[in-house]
């Protein structure tokens, strides 16, 4: 099977033994199509991950070799992500679920990038659904990343009527902002590319009572969510939020950039980190996604598997709002 790995700061298609079950607990799936994540381009761009690493895990995959007590059978089209959290440990019992020490040791293997991956039993049981026949692959791989966003919605505790400010519209500010809404918090969107206010102010003004609210006009916010990691984005945020807010930090920052502490302590404000989800954050995140909720019609860019290069340069320089790889071209259509 062919896999895209990591070598030499690279992105490179390379052949890879097949995949079996091998009297492992779980499924194999024949992987249909992978999101292009910010953390796969972090830890790409900065090399954090060795050589040999397949990256990707916002997976649409095809079931094709079961052995599980669930409802999913061979040719199920699902939907997973690649931790999944005990559910048992301190960690987890205090709601800190990506903490927990077995999420960190779970993954699908070997990588969302690859032409077959194995799923385990716990993926399975806890973290994977059938796609939504009302999805297309594409808009399917969103299930992931809204689920990091519906964590970090959830770790806010917003009474609704809320407002918020979600500060970098990339793909994932769009969602967070548009989730919010659905959450019943009024949320208004800020990036210093006004093409991207543009992408989520047409959405929302498509929906039928909802409208697009200008940065200014909610200002001072009582939560920030920080979806850009910018310095300037962390000045913005002590602008924007209310005394006695909370900041939702959502993504990584240059070494040693920070919120000052006498902001913090004088202002009584709230800084939080938000990581990546729990079972209960992605199921909300497939129902928001099913129902239309969060729309994420037209979002992302579709790249075949070996224009995955040209995706991830595309990314980097910001050209694409989020790319999409499409592993397989014809999916195996019967199976036994
Ligand atoms: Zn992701
Ligand atoms: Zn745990």
């Amino acid at each position: 099977m062919k896999i895209a790995e990591i070598q030499n700061d690279s992105i490179i298609i390379n052949e890879a033994p097949s995949l079996t079950l091998n009297n492992r607990k779980g499924a194999i799936a024949q992987v249909l199509g992978c999101g292009l994540c910010g953390s796969d381009i972090v830890k790409f761009v900065h090399k954090l991950s060795p050589d040999g690493t397949v990256p990707g895990h916002e997976i649409v995959a095809r079931i094709t070799e079961i052995d599980s007590v669930t409802d999913f059978k061979t040719g199920d089209v699902i939907l997973s992500s690649h931790h999944v959290p005990c559910g048992k440990c301190s960690f987890c019992k205090n709601g800190n679920e990506s903490m927990c020490l077995q999420f960190k040791n779970t993954n699908i293997e070997p990588g969302g990038f690859s032409e077959y991956i194995y799923l385990s039993d716990e993926h399975l049981k806890n973290v994977a659904y059938k796609k939504p026949e009302n999805l297309s692959d594409e808009e399917a791989a969103f299930y992931e990343p809204l689920g990091c966003c519906v964590r970090a919605i959830r770790r806010t505790c917003l009474p609704e009527g809320s407002s918020a400010l979600v500060i970098g519209l990339g793909s994932i500010g769009n969602i967070m902002a548009q989730a919010l809404n659905a959450f019943g918090v009024k949320a208004a969107g800020f990036d210093l590319k006004r093409e991207r206010m543009d992408i989520l102010e047409n959405i929302w003004n498509s929906e039928p009572g909802e409208t697009f609210t200008p940065h200014a006009e909610l200002s001072p916010y009582d939560a920030v969510f920080m979806t850009s990691g910018a310095d300037a984005a962390i000045e913005t945020a002590l602008k924007s939020v209310r005394d006695g807010g909370k900041i939702i930090v959502f993504s990584s920052t240059p070494k040693n950039s920070g919120y000052v502490n006498n902001e913090i302590y004088y202002r009584e404000l709230t800084v939080t980190g938000s990581y990546s989800p729990a079972p209960e954050d992605l199921k909300t995140s497939l129902n928001l996604l099913a129902s239309g909720k969060v729309n994420v019609k037209n979002l992302s860019e579709v790249y075949d598997f070996e224009d995955i290069n040209q995706a991830f340069k595309d990314a980097i320089a910001n050209k694409v709002f989020k790319a999409y790889i499409k592993i397989v071209n014809h999916p195996i259509k019967e199976l036994r």
